[in-house]
């Protein structure tokens, strides 16, 4: 199997001023065709490094992806370095100077010398013409390698990926096929879900790999299937996720690149019906989710932010003598909280949040992390309390999914509370 390296120039990158997306979308994209990683660098913009990058590529490295370097100006050295490096030199590409002009021309602009010089291209390497930008992408082939030169602004790279570099590479170095099945959990930790799906892993055919990938909240459980009968790996790997989601039940929530404001989304739209949240320690994060979704206004009504106990009292209606006794983060001040938005909004389903999310602010009976959270649906009002850690983002954004997917269960008819 061919493995890849990925250089990004750029002084900018070395000095934290510009972070290297540009890799981490290049090994996500090149892993899910087929290809291994073998290295990740980032180097300077000088001849010097460029050309000891190139020197020290691994002997079993088939492709080496380059970006950044590319522009007009002079600190710009890697089209120079390259077309150097494997022995060519620039000609000029009147068809490529046309394009520059033209794109020039949507900003009402004409380019200059400098920009010129973008159409002078080395005669050893394959020119991709750049449909975004003034920076053409360079292939070259040495000793059985690829060599790829692409532009470091991002869009104008990630075009010319699945333009041209993607679809050829998963032809040209990818030996046999490769099929992805991600299932998608919420709420339980990934050494939980490794207990419960033991016995089915240890029986998984040999040419499927599994991978779990946490991130806050949530794990993903990656199905990679490897091999030359694709008709035969694509259904073995959909038997053995049915399986799995199967022992999981409902803790997955969606596969592949479901969102679970995605999916609540369409749940609601489904069925007719309209959601509203009153949040606290979320300070609108659900809002922001839900509202990321297009078309989100036919479901879903609006929030409350009720951050103060003043805001929490009025509008929403929680009572001076439940704050009193109970504190803001207590189940009697939630399910207060979501009947107050019902009240105001009269949504069939309310979210409402209450938590200490940190890194100050705990107690005792109350550490950082302590987060209450209630669902108020057409027929009942759920309250669960949750602890989680004392990492303020983390805590927001388990607080929101775990909001969400409590909506995600009542909606589909399943248990809300485990
Ligand atoms: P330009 O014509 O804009 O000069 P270029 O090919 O020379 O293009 P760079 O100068 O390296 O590219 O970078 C251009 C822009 O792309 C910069 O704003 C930079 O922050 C961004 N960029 C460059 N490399 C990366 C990277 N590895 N990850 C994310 N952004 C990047
Ligand atoms: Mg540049």
């Amino acid at each position: 199997m061919g493995t890849v390296e990925i250089v990004t120039i750029g002084d900018e990158i070395l000095i934290g001023q510009t972070v290297d997306t540009n890799s981490a979308w290049l090994g996500e994209n090149l892993n899910s065709i087929g290809l291994e990683i073998r290295q990740i660098r980032s180097i300077p913009d000088t001849r010097e490094a460029i050309i000891q990058a190139m020197d020290s590529v691994f002997p079993s490295t088939k492709l080496v992806i380059v970006t950044g370097g590319l522009g007009p100006t002079k600190d710009d050295l890697t089209k120079y370095t390259l077309t150097d490096y494997f022995g060519g030199e620039l000609e000029y590409h009147p068809e490529i100077f046309e394009h520059i002009i033209e794109l020039f021309s949507r900003f009402g602009r004409k380019p200059n010398d400098l920009n010129k010089n973008q159409a002078w291209l080395p005669n050893n390497a394959k020119i991709l013409k750049n449909d975004r930008g003034t920076a053409s992408g360079m292939i070259w082939k040495k000793d059985d390698r690829y060599y790829v030169s692409l532009p470091g602004v991002p869009y104008e790279m990630k075009h010319l990926m699945k333009e041209h570099i993607l679809p050829w590479a998963k032809e040209e170095l990818v030996d046999g096929h490769i099929h992805h099945h991600t299932i998608l959990t919420q709420g339980v930790p990934e050494s939980e879900l490794a207990t419960m799906l033991s016995d089915w892993e240890e029986n998984l055919p040999s040419f499927i790999k599994l991978a779990y990938l946490p991130s806050p909240g949530m794990v993903k459980l990656r199905l990679t299937a490897r091999g030359t009968d694709s008709e035969k790996m694509e259904k073995a790997l959909e038997e053995e996720a049915s399986k799995a989601e199967s022992i999981l039940g409902d803790v997955v929530y969606g596969e592949d690149d479901d969102r679970l404001e995605i999916i609540v989304g369409n749940l609601l739209s489904e069925q007719g019906s309209t959601l509203a949240t009153a949040e606290s320690c979320t300070g609108g994060q659900i809002a922001t989710m839900i509202t990321s979704v297009a078309g989100s206004s036919k479901y879903y009504l609006g929030s409350i932010v009720s951050y103060a106990n003043l805001v929490k009292e009025n509008p929403l209606g929680v009572t001076d003598e439940a704050l009193r006794e109970n504190g803001a983060v207590s189940e009697v001040v939630v399910r207060q909280m979501a009947e107050g938005i019902h009240n105001l909004t009269g949504a069939d389903y309310c979210i409402a949040t209450s938590g200490i999310a940190g890194p100050g602010g705990g107690s005792e009976e109350k550490p950082v992390g302590t987060v209450w959270i209630a669902l108020r649906t057409p027929q009942e009002t759920f309250a669960k309390r949750f602890q989680f850690g004392n990492k303020r983002d983390t805590n927001i954004r388990k607080t929101s999914l775990m909001a969400l997917d409590m909506l995600r269960k009542s909606l589909r008819g399943q248990k809300v509370l485990a």
